[in-house]
């Protein structure tokens, strides 16, 4: 078992990191002086698939606990499911105040710590990822919130966890589309971080791909450990410093949102190619080398993800970015890749230059 701590005084937390994580909970719970009811905010597909694991854990919790089950869709981030779901809690713990767990991936994690993070002002939460994207990316760092009808996330909140269970032994039943979609998060990581850590994806992507343990563990531990640093720096993302996790977003969220959030690509692909598209702006702007470029590229194929964009035109990707929240009202703000291992923020790149490099990888 690894153990990362997320230094934040006293909202600092631990992160636990390995197969069979989970039945930790008990004792955690314990060592909290926890003695009040439990609900736990799960979805359908999670619940089914993961109660093997689950159920004898929660058997063996003293508290009073229940489930709120959403739908597995990106709609249980909404003010709807967000309603019904605090109006349950009322009514089933009554005058109490509920410890709340996340069961499930990234949809849920938002949506279960914004409940927590406005119930009652605030109550406490336990994060346990069940995707690898939440596992090494939206469990940690107390960003939670919901999506409106204009835009993702719009409404939301900072609200760190007491504690993230991070159980490799849930990714056994993941879909190898979100074992994908949460590699490219891990390539991003590296990217932005640690060239020893992308040499080590680079040197170990196919065992990474069939979940072999010792490698998996470690993939995960140096993301958490990445995100972990980068947060206790800049907990409120207001400090310049949080923004580099957004390396391949500005483009990567304009590609997700021409595809109108379809099948056609989902957050990982669209942040491969994003990824991709940066490094090709930066290789313009004489930032980066044509070999660090290839390299990432090469490491994305790797990890059997997209390296170019089908089926949606630069006319839609270019309108899409424009509304990127990464926007500064007149000019725009890229996240670009140095080196392997090192990113800079930079400002106002010529609108041409980003159709450019957009056109060379649309076909
Ligand atoms: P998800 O939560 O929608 O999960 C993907 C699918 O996998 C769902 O159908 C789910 O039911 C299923 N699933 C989950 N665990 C499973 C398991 N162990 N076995 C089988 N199936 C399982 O998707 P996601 O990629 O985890 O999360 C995406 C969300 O995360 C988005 O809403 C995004 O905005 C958010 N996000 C938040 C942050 C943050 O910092 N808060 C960061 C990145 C992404």
């Amino acid at each position: 078992m690894r153990r990362v701590r997320v230094d934040l005084g006293e909202r600092g937390y631990d992160i636990l990191i390995g197969a069979g994580s989970i039945t930790m909970l008990p004792r955690l719970i314990r060592s909290m002086g926890f003695t009040g009811p439990i609900v736990v905010i799960t979805d359908k597909v999670v619940m089914s698939k993961t109660a093997r694991i689950t159920d004898p854990v929660f058997k063996r919790l003293a508290n009073d606990i229940f489930r709120i089950i959403v739908p597995s869709t990106e709609r249980s981030k909404s003010l709807k499911v967000f309603q019904k779901t605090i109006h349950r809690i009322s009514r089933k713990t009554k005058t109490h105040r509920p410890l709340i767990i996340a069961l499930g991936g990234g949809v849920v994690g938002d949506l279960a710590g914004f409940v927590a993070a406005t119930y009652r002002r605030g109550v406490p939460l336990i994060q346990i990822p069940t995707t690898l994207l939440a596992q090494v990316d939206s469990a940690i760092g107390g960003k939670v919130g919901i999506d409106i009808p204009e835009a993702k996330n719009l409404v939301g909140a900072f609200y760190q966890p007491r504690a993230v269970l991070i159980d490799t032994d849930f990714l056994q039943t993941l879909p190898r589309r979100q074992i994908r979609n949460g590699l490219a998060e891990i390539i991003k990581y590296a990217i932005i971080k640690s060239r020893n850590f992308f040499v080590f994806l680079e040197n170990n992507m196919k065992d990474i791909l069939s979940l072999k343990k010792g490698p998996l563990e470690k993939v995960i531990y140096e993301c958490v450990s990445i995100k972990a640093g980068t947060v206790e720096k800049d907990e409120l993302d207001n400090k310049d410093i949080r923004i580099a996790l957004n390396f391949g977003h500005t483009l990567g969220h304009a590609i997700e949102a021409a595809a109108g959030y379809s099948k056609l690509y989902n957050h990982g692909e669209s942040i491969a190619v994003g990824m991709i598209l940066a490094g090709e702006i930066a290789l313009r702007l004489d930032m980066l080398k044509e070999k660090d470029l290839d390299r990432i590229k090469k490491l994305i194929r790797k990890a059997a993800l997209p390296v170019r964009v089908r089926r949606i035109s630069v006319k839609d990707i270019m309108n899409s970015h424009g509304y990127d929240k990464k926007f500064i009202t007149g000019s725009n703000r890229f996240v670009l890749p140095r080196k392997i291992g090192s990113v800079e923020v930079i400002e106002d790149i010529p609108g041409l230059l980003i159709r450019t490099v957009l056109r060379e990888y649309v076909d």
